[in-house]
């Protein structure tokens, strides 16, 4: 089966940018996320391309090669670096590291905070992001939601020692157990952490039969988290403790959750006030009512006053969404269109007509108002 080709999948030009990339992986990945799509082999397989055609594109040195050479940069070990074509795990979106910076995309990789080595080799767990969908409704209420998600937790079999249990570990022989080694270079001298153990100092002569020695088992997930009322696309949730587990008794990274408000089909969302837009009818316009609109909750009324023009905002205060910090509401704002009707009937037909002679319309069928304005035109 040939390949298709990674821009394609993405549905992106050959010159896209970097962002307008992002932009159009993020979407597609939300569309085709396991998590929305359980049981969907097709999604899931979809999701696996764009991801794998994500992961190249996404790095500019990859991107070249395969400008380059198309998808044979990646296979028998061309185009270099760690990258091995068809390895990807798109599964492996969580265990990217996650670590400040510009919001945006979905499962950016950052390589942030635990990169640092201590001396028994011990490393601190990366950070983890997941995008979390909810509803306009749910953002404005607040809910409580599960996130299940895949990440590296300690192997409980040898409880995270990577030494099956029952054996013991012996002594690093290349490091002599002090977990580093020296090399000269000329007259300087380096010293580096043991390539052997890691770092370790130690030597395990069985590896534990779960994590194969590494300490760290994949394994499902799962997290409660609260989300507040009035939280936004790209509003970020912390719980630490609960990215990827860290390595040779080094701390567990965190857990980032970002919220993606979903659009709605009625309102519009501008910070905390809601839009929307409500047609009325032209009888109304003219003589005035009262009338039931849509709120997210319900429905309020609105007082149309009698000779209202298309296009009037009417403000419903404190029917929006809440502040998410501190108290107050936005307010719902409804923008009123006044329809024609399409077809009258006879009766109706000439009741207008009547009204139109009562207004001195015949012959004179446009405004004076504009007439006055663009006389020009009228000469
Ligand atoms: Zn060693
Ligand atoms: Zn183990």
């Amino acid at each position: 089966m040939s390949k298709k080709d990674y821009y394609e999948l993405l549905g992106v030009d050959r010159n896209v940018s970097e962002d307008a990339l992002k932009k159009a992986y993020r979407k597609l990945a939300v569309k085709y996320h396991p998590d929305k799509n359980p049981d969907d082999k097709e999604a899931e397989a979809r999701f696996k391309e764009i991801s794998e055609a994500y992961d190249v594109l996404k790095d500019p040195k990859k991107r070249a090669s395969y400008d380059q050479f198309g998808h044979a940069a990646f296979q028998n070990g061309m185009g270099g670096g760690s990258y091995q074509g068809g390895g990807v795990d798109p599964f492996d979106i969580f265990r990217e590291a996650f670590g400040g910076g510009g919001g945006g995309g979905i499962f950016e990789d950052f390589f942030g905070g635990g990169s640092g080595h201590s001396s028994n080799g011990a490393q601190q767990g990366s950070d983890l992001r997941y995008d979390l969908e909810i509803t306009l409704e749910e953002a404005a209420t607040g809910t409580e939601k599960q996130v299940r998600y895949r990440r590296h937790c300690e192997c409980k079999y040898c409880q995270g020692s990577g030494a099956e249990p029952g054996t013991s570990k012996s002594v690093c022989s290349t490091c002599n157990g002090t977990g580093q080694i020296s090399s000269n270079r000329g007259f300087i001298s380096f010293r580096q952490a043991c390539p052997e153990c890691s770092g370790t100092g130690q030597k395990i002569d069985t590896p534990c039969s779960k994590c194969r020695g590494e300490g760290r088992v994949v394994d499902q997930s799962t997290v409660k988290v609260k989300i507040p009322a009035g939280v936004h696309t790209g509003s970020r949730l912390r719980s630490a403790g609960n990215g990827e587990a860290g390595i040779n008794g080094g701390p567990s990274g965190d857990l980032y959750i970002v919220v993606i408000v979903a659009e709605h089909e009625l309102f519009e969302r501008h910070d905390n006030d809601l839009f929307c837009e409500m047609p009325i009818k032209f009888s109304l316009a003219c003589l005035g009512g009262t009338i039931h609109v849509p709120t997210l909750f319900g429905k309020g009324n609105l007082k149309i006053v009698e000779g209202t023009q298309t296009g009037t905002v009417f403000r419903l205060r404190g029917q929006g969404m809440p502040h998410l910090r501190g108290n107050g509401q936005g307010d719902l704002l409804v923008r009123v269109q006044v329809e024609v009707p399409k077809k009258l009937t006879k009766d109706q037909r000439e009741k207008l007509e009547a009204f139109s002679e009562a207004c001195g319309d015949s012959g004179n069928p446009v405004p004076k108002s504009f007439v006055k304005k663009a006389k020009n035109f009228f000469k």
